[in-house]
């Protein structure tokens, strides 16, 4: 097992190991290929965050498939409509398509809660979410996930594209904040 580290001077321990991951997302690439096969989903994978998890699932399906990613940013609406989210960088026509979200973690749901129906409007033959970490405990906005690697508690972690405050993203393993 990987050794605790520091990050801005936060101590995290390791959480999950490089070989837990590997081995749920191989899983994973197997039931979407099973699921998909003849259908060539377009997957779109959410930056910065999933930028890992997506290439590791990606490399592991055995059927055709695209890719594109997308960044969500929220800005500042109108006093009606609040805080906007918009995606930068949907390029691809999802018309018709098979759709498949690919998340870094699902926290509050917030954030998904406000995307996916903006998706659903423009018309996908279907949409399903594949997350790499879910913390159920957090969760103000219900979001169902199709596909999922671990379930973890509400603690703040770190690692495998995931950041703290930027830094981070390279670990091969993913940290939890220690409590101190
Ligand atoms: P939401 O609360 O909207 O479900 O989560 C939005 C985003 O916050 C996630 O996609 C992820 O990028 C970030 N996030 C949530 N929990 C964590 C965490 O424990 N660690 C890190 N690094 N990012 C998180
Ligand atoms: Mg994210
Ligand atoms: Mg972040």
């Amino acid at each position: 097992m990987a050794n605790s580290i520091q990050i801005h001077g936060k101590n995290f321990v390791p959480y999950l190991s490089e070989t837990a991951i590997k081995e749920k997302i191989k899983e994973m690439a197997a039931a979407i290929s099973k699921d998909y096969a003849g259908k060539r989903p377009l997957f779109i994978g959410i930056l910065n965050g999933a930028f890992m998890f997506a290439s590791d699932l990606f490399k592991e399906l055995t059927i055709e498939a695209e890719i594109s990613f997308i960044k969500l940013a929220s800005y500042s609406g109108t006093k009606s409509t609040g805080k906007v989210l918009t995606a930068i960088g949907l390029d691809a026509d999802i018309n018709g398509r098979h759709v498949i979200i690919i998340e870094d973690i699902v926290d509050t749901g917030k954030t998904l809660s406000s995307f996916l129906p903006q998706l659903e409007h423009q018309g996908p033959a279907s949409i399903k979410l594949a997350a790499l970490l879910t913390k159920p405990e957090a969760r103000t906005h219900p979001i169902t996930i199709d596909y999922l690697c671990f379930t973890i508690p509400n603690k703040f972690v770190v690692g495998y594209g995931l950041d703290y405050d930027s830094l981070g993203r390279n670990l091969k393993e993913i940290y939890q904040l220690k409590e101190e």
